[in-house]
């Protein structure tokens, strides 16, 4: 297999040729978008529900071991629930970045990231082909600081 270089010309033509077929993409990412954002919402008000409806039905009951007990696993369900809350304000964010037309797009090469890798990771922002090679650019970034540090560390002595 042939690795195609693209020079900028060549994206840019790109970008703009999917300019049209843009309309239907744009409807697709803001359906997964928005039903995730319906899930998470629901997740979140039924815990906030659930863990309201607890704490007061359990409390009457318990002694003081027991309610701690019930303590810690509100602080697990606040937790969770603050975890799918911040998720909630990134999907409002991809949102508002897909109205510019800023969404969905790599920040490295700007060509479109697939639906189905958006579909698993709606806050990626690199394609595919450049999160791999960023992984293997960091990686030998990494082996270069591990043989610098080796290194410095023979000079010191
Ligand atoms: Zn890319």
């Amino acid at each position: 297999m042939g690795v195609m270089r693209k020079g900028a010309a060549g994206i840019m033509a790109t970008t703009k040729s999917t300019k049209a077929a843009g309309k239907s993409r744009y409807n697709e990412l803001k359906t997964m978008l928005e039903e995730r954002r319906r899930e998470l919402l629901n997740e979140v008000q039924g815990k906030i529900r659930d863990v309201r409806a607890e704490g007061n039905k359990e409390r009457d009951v318990l002694d003081q071991g027991e309610s701690s007990e019930v303590d810690i696993q509100e602080d697990i369900e606040f937790a969770l629930i603050q975890m799918k809350s911040e998720t909630l304000n990134k999907i409002d964010d991809a949102l508002a970045r897909l109205e510019q037309g800023q969404y969905g797009n790599c920040f490295e090469c700007g060509e479109e990231i697939s639906e189905k890798r958006l579909r698993a990771l709606p806050f990626a922002v690199r394609c595919k082909d450049c999160e791999e090679a960023r992984e293997v650019a960091e990686q030998r970034a990494r082996q270069m600081a591990a043989k610098r540090g080796t290194a410095s560390l023979f000079l010191d002595m």
